[in-house]
Formats: C-alpha cells, sequence, structure tokens
C-alpha cells in the first residue's frame, strides 16, 4: 500500500481511497473463526473451569501471555521450516521505528536514509535479522543512489529519464526498507514460545523446583477451516520448565490430561506415545530415514517428497493411503535411540503402567513441531472424523536454550485442542448438567415490584441466577416466559404477596407450589442447591 506509489501519495490521494460508509451492509465473522455463543459457551466455561480446577491440585498455576509475539520468537523456536510459520502465521509490523514522511520528497527520502543510519548506529533499531536484511537494502540503496555510476544526482534535476527511473526505484527501495524497519510480530500459533519467553525474561529458572504452568486461550492459524480446523481456535495447555526431566514429570503430566479428559466425560480417548530421541541419536536415524526414502521417492506424494530434504521425519505424519504401505517398512527409532534415551522411554513406560495410564505405543508420532525432543504424545477422541487428535505434546529440553535462557533448563508441555474437545464432548451426547437459570420473579402490580426488586437482590446475593422482568407482565404471560428462559421456579409475587410478606414458589417441572415466609423460601432454595438436583 505504500512506496511504490508515493509520488501521488498526497492527501487527494489518501481521501479518494477511502471507502464509503454510508450504504448499509451486514458484517459476518471472518472465515475460519467462529462465534461462541450461549448455550455452548456456558459448556466451554464448564471445560476450562474444569481444567483450571484439575491443574491446580497438580500444582499448575494460570500464567496469561500476548496473543501476539515477535514472529523470530516462533521461527526460533517452531522451526522456520515448518508448515505454521513458513505460511500459515498472521504477521503484521508493530511499533515501526522510523515514522514514513507523510507525503515523501525525494530531498525527504535522503533525510530518512540518514536517519535511519543514524537509528541503525544507536541501536534504536531492533536488531532482528528481518532488520538486519531491510536494513541492508537500505544502505545498498542509499550508496548506489549517492555514489553509483547510473544515477548521478544531477539526474533528479536534469530531464535524463533513464537516471530518474532507476534513481526513483532506489528511493521507493529506501522507504520500502525504512517502513519495513520495527519489530515484525504474529499472532501466536501455539502458546509455548511465548511460556518460555516469559520464563526466560522473568528469570523463573531461579524458582525452586520445577515451574508448573497453564494457559488457556485462543491461537490463530491460517489453516484451510474444516470441521474441527478453524484459524481462531482456542487451546488448554501446561509446561513443566526446570531442572529435571525425570520420566515422572512426562508420567504426571500424562495422568493429569486423562484425568481432566476423564472429569468432562470424554472416556473413549486413546493416549499415543513415542520417543524421538535427543541431539545425540536422532540425527543419525533421520539421516538413515532419509536414505531409505530417497530409494521409495518416486512412489511418494509431493509433500512427502519435498519433506524428505526439509523435515523427513514428518514423511511419518503422513496420512495420504497409497504412501502408508511404504511407510511401515521404513526404519524404526525405536531401534535407533541412544541409552540414555531408551531408559528415559522405558521408565516412562513403567511409570504409565504403575499409574494404570492405558497407553499405546506409535512408532510414527513425531509431531508437528521442530523443538520436540524424546517423549511425544497425543491423544486421540471419538467423533472427530479425520480432525481427531485432541491433544499434542512432548519435551522439549532444548527450547530454553535456544531462545537464549540459561542452559540445562527442561521442558515438556501440552497443547488440548479445546474447540475439538468441546466438539466429541458434544458428539458424545454425554453432556454435564450445567446450572441455568435458578428462578424467573413473576411480579404484578406496583406494589409487589418494590418486593420483588429486594428479593431478587438478596437471592442473587446469595449466588442464585435471576431473572426480574424489567415491566410487568401479565400472569400467565410471566409463566410462560419463565418457562422458555427454562427456570426451574417461578416465584410469584401479587399483591396479596406483598401485602401478607409471603411468596409462592412454583416449581416448574411439576407445577408443585409451596407458600412460603422469605426464611423458609431462602432456606428451601438452599437446600435444593445442595441437593441431588443441584
Ligand atoms: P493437527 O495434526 O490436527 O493439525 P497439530 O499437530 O497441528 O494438529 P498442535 O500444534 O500439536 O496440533 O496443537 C495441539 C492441538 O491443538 C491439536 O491436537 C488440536 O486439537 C488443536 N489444533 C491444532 N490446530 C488446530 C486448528 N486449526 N483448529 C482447531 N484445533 C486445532
Ligand atoms: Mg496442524
Amino acid at each position: 500500500m505504500r512506496a511504490r506509489g508515493y509520488l501521488v501519495w498526497t492527501d487527494d490521494f489518501r481521501a479518494a481511497s477511502r471507502p464509503k460508509m454510508t450504504e448499509k451492509r451486514q458484517f459476518r465473522a471472518i472465515k475460519g473463526t467462529r462465534d461462541i455463543l450461549p448455550p455452548d459457551s456456558a459448556l466451554w466455561n464448564w471445560v476450562e473451569q474444569t481444567a483450571r480446577e484439575v491443574f491446580e491440585t497438580y500444582g499448575f498455576r494460570d500464567i496469561r501471555l500476548p496473543i501476539f509475539e515477535e514472529t523470530e520468537l516462533f521461527a526460533r523456536s517452531i522451526g522456520g521450516e515448518s508448515d505454521i510459520v513458513f505460511k500459515e502465521m498472521f504477521s503484521f509490523l508493530e511499533s515501526r521505528a522510523i515514522e514514513l514522511p507523510q507525503s515523501p520528497s525525494i530531498g525527504r527520502i535522503l533525510q530518512l536514509a540518514e536517519l535511519v543510519n543514524g537509528a541503525w548506529e544507536r541501536g534504536e533499531i531492533p536488531k532482528t535479522a528481518r532488520n538486519e536484511a531491510e536494513f541492508g537494502r537500505l544502505s545498498h540503496a542509499h550508496q548506489q543512489l549517492q555514489s553509483g555510476p547510473f544515477v548521478p544526482l544531477a539526474a533528479m534535476t536534469a530531464p535524463n529519464r533513464d537516471g530518474l527511473e532507476t534513481a526513483v526505484q532506489l528511493l521507493a527501495t529506501i522507504l520500502d526498507s525504512a517502513g519495513e524497519l520495527g519489530v515484525q510480530t504474529s499472532l501466536r500459533p501455539e502458546a509455548t514460545a511465548g511460556s518460555v519467553r516469559a520464563y526466560i525474561e522473568h528469570g523463573m529458572h531461579a524458582l525452586p523446583g520445577n515451574v508448573k504452568l497453564y494457559y488457556t486461550g485462543p491461537m490463530f492459524r491460517r489453516e484451510r477451516p474444516q470441521k474441527g480446523r478453524y484459524r481462531q481456535f482456542y487451546q488448554i495447555g501446561a509446561e513443566v520448565l526446570g531442572p529435571s526431566d525425570a520420566p515422572a514429570i512426562d508420567a504426571e503430566i500424562l495422568e493429569m490430561l486423562l484425568v481432566f479428559f476423564a472429569r468432562v466425560g470424554l472416556t473413549k480417548t486413546t493416549l499415543y506415545v513415542n520417543s524421538i530421541g535427543c541431539k545425540a541419536c536422532r540425527p543419525k536415524y533421520v539421516e538413515l530415514l532419509r536414505e531409505e526414502l530417497r530409494k521409495v521417492k518416486d512412489q511418494l506424494g509431493p509433500d512427502s517428497q519435498r519433506r524428505i530434504e526439509t523435515n523427513a521425519l514428518r514423511v511419518l505424519d503422513s496420512k495420504l493411503p497409497h504412501e502408508q504401505p511404504i511407510i511401515e517398512t521404513l526404519p524404526r527409532i525405536s531401534g535407533h535411540l541412544c541409552p540414555a534415551c531408551s531408559e528415559h522411554f522405558s521408565k516412562l513406560k513403567d511409570e504409565l503402567k504403575l499409574r494404570n495410564l492405558a497407553y499405546q505405543e506409535n512408532w510414527r508420532l513425531v509431531r508437528g513441531l521442530d523443538y520436540y525432543t524424546r517423549t511425544t504424545f497425543e491423544v486421540t477422541a471419538e467423533g472427530l472424523g479425520s480432525q481427531n487428535a485432541v491433544c499434542g505434546g512432548g519435551r522439549y529440553d532444548g527450547l530454553v536454550e535456544l531462545l537464549g535462557g540459561q542452559p540445562g533448563v527442561k521442558g515438556i508441555g501440552f497443547a488440548i485442542g479445546t474447540d475439538r474437545a468441546i466438539l466429541s464432548i458434544q458428539e458424545s451426547g454425554n453432556l454435564p448438567r450445567l446450572p441455568g437459570l435458578a428462578v424467573f420473579v413473576a411480579w404484578m402490580g406496583a406494589k409487589a415490584y418494590p418486593v420483588a426488586v429486594s428479593i431478587a437482590r438478596k437471592l442473587r446475593n446469595r449466588g442464585f441466577a435471576v431473572e426480574l422482568p424489567p415491566e410487568e407482565l401479565k400472569f400467565k404471560k410471566s409463566l410462560g416466559l419463565a418457562d422458555k428462559l427454562g427456570a426451574r421456579y417461578a416465584l410469584i409475587i401479587g399483591e396479596d404477596e406483598a401485602a401478607s410478606g409471603t411468596y409462592t414458589l412454583k416449581r416448574l417441572a411439576d407445577a408443585e407450589q409451596k407458600k412460603l415466609s422469605e426464611t423458609d423460601l431462602l432456606e428451601h432454595l438452599e437446600s435444593e442447591r445442595r441437593g441431588p438436583h443441584a
């Protein structure tokens, strides 16, 4: 939107390109995003609340992270070769280091180049890889402009078309590059990178023991939307960071995960585990795998063919039917783990048995992200079609150091796909009974109204969900609305009740009716809440 057209970039041009806002139109949520409406939102809240409760019993505490971070953080941690970083991130330039001139003239652009030079030398522009490249481009253009044989500065004033065009191009480059300088940011596609960044930034390695964190919130990936796959989706995740990589840590978070799934009624889940080795053993295995893959290259699809060289492990992840028999013949990592990784994996399996956690080994489980080491796992659930993974995770022992933190810090974590977990709960039909509207206050008459206002507040104070109609309704209409809103009780307050200081409480399920004093009413509702139907 900028620079190339700078010669016409005037206030007139801006005004002309401003959209007309007078015509009526309707808006829809952006493709791949969706609204979570009541009553579904209650199920979402319950699922997230259950995760909080379960995770906190395991000593995890909430961390709230920014929704966007430096793009380089993701590129380094997730891996520049991964699809997520390579093509799925929503990125934008945040905090431009240099403000661009409003209507740039040649003189001003050259001044700008000097300005940027100075700012760069004083270290005012973040030295990100991207900024280094942009600055290089800018310096090059600037130098050429000043000394290049093609473009004597005189060409600006003399009617030398070629010289002028080249100069204009160089100036456009300067403007372009200067405009790019700043911090390139992306909406987070996952939250492990942010968690680790925060762990390092706040010196959490100095905290006692292992640091256990959990988070909930939206993630963003520009994927092809389909059932269970969105561009804005939600995760509930947890991370353990610290000096120890004991297999019991891995087993404990898997226990916590399965306890959570059971608690939200997702019982038909399958846990798959694998070990993908470490820096010592994985490269050798990957090389072997690559050699074998090269032999069968022409039988593979284009994605797998490309991955042989860029990310050979990911070929094992392929879902293409015709590749399956070929993949089955490939060498398996289990036979190539170093003694330390092999022992870690077998201790993990012992720990899982100790905890009575059912699992299946899956040697093809390599996970999408580059940073994993040793333990990887995935949980699948029913009712989701081909998007059946509800949780993925694994160990990432080198990530803290890779992101500039304390060497030797180990890490493991997982992320549950909340959207899919909820879809699966809905498909199972095994829905929880969530408390809805408790009391609808059916008041009639001016004398009843103050009583209604007062009792509504008292009930709400005790935690009951109460609906108080803002305008007087006819008796029949009032009860009809109470029913439609799903209230458990209608509290009838007419002139009689108001005069006698009593209430008529009607249970809507069976129309049972009781006349009660205020004290009895409160007691009755409290006991009903504590009872089996709470
Ligand atoms: P998949 O193989 O399904 O693309 P992934 O390996 O990309 O998953 P992770 O990065 O490990 O997934 O994220 C953990 C979980 O987040 C997944 O198991 C899934 O439940 C959920 N998830 C990932 N991407 C999406 C998405 N675009 N929409 C909804 N949920 C998602
Ligand atoms: Mg994915």
